[in-house]
């Protein structure tokens, strides 16, 4: 299968810098510089989406997304972004569940799990992140957590695995791991992914990608781990020349 490699540029780039890397990113997916068996996805600020989503334009196995959306068709959500937004400016998958967004602005399951259904409702393909915080991994509860993140977003779901083979991805992103350089050991990695292959139960097709400081020189060990589907990279994926060393990784 092949692995799926994800950029999250965060609040990071104004468009014209978002716009260069995308645009070296494409010439090298068009000059088939990045291996066949590999699925790239770039998720830009808002504002960056279309001069991101224009220069990926035609770029196969290449998906363009946003970090966020609000889950209303259109109407008096001050400051919000809705889908038909997102999908006018050329992208069709949002980030969801982000740690950032549980943590910093305080989104809960259950409004990670309307949007997640929202989503999939309206035809875009959703990344669920997921992963646990230092203090409840040190209280021993990382099964506890990975398994109310994952059913609280997943039961609602109708099960149409095949659907959602194609438009849903999970993100096991250890809170402690992201943006610190503290990247969990192959152990925890893999213990972790096992653990939500396991709690996926009917969902367990679908594709589980690690994050958490992901850097060219750790990536190719990580992809070989068993359960790890993809990466999800925050600080390494802002210049093309790491992003595009991981994708080759
Ligand atoms: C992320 O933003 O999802 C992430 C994993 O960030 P970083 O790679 O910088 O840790």
């Amino acid at each position: 299968m092949a692995k799926i490699i994800a950029a999250n540029w965060k609040m990071n780039k104004l468009r014209s810098e978002a716009e260069d890397v995308a645009k070296v990113l494409g010439q090298a997916i068009r000059d088939k510089k990045v291996p066949a068996d590999r699925t790239i996805m770039v998720f830009p600020p808002y504002l960056s989406l279309p001069p991101v989503a224009k220069a990926l334009e035609g770029c196969e196995r290449t998906l363009v997304g946003a970090q966020n959306f609000y889950p209303e068709e259109s109407g008096a959500f001050t400051g919000e972004i809705s889908l038909p937004m997102i999908q006018d400016a050329g992208a069709h998958w949002v980030l969801v569940g982000h740690s950032e967004r549980r943590h910093i602005l305080m989104e809960s399951d259950e409004f990670i799990a309307k949007k997640t259904k929202y989503a999939l409702d309206h035809g875009f393909g959703v990344v669920l992140c997921i992963g646990e915080t230092l203090e409840e991994r040190e209280g021993g509860k990382l099964n506890e957590v990975l398994a109310r993140q994952i059913s609280t977003a997943l039961e609602p779901l109708p099960f149409d695995v095949q659907t959602l083979e194609k438009s849903l991805m999970i993100a096991y992103e250890p809170v402690w791991a992201i943006g610190t350089g503290k990247v969990a050991g192959e152990k925890e990695v893999l213990e972790a992914h096992g653990l939500v292959k396991e709690l996926l139960g009917k969902h367990s097709v679908l594709p589980v990608l690690y994050g958490g400081s992901v850097k060219p020189g750790n990536a190719a060990s990580l992809l070989a781990l068993d359960n790890v589907d993809g990466l999800l990279v925050g600080g390494a994926s802002l210049a093309a020349e790491s992003f595009l060393a991981i994708i080759n990784a």
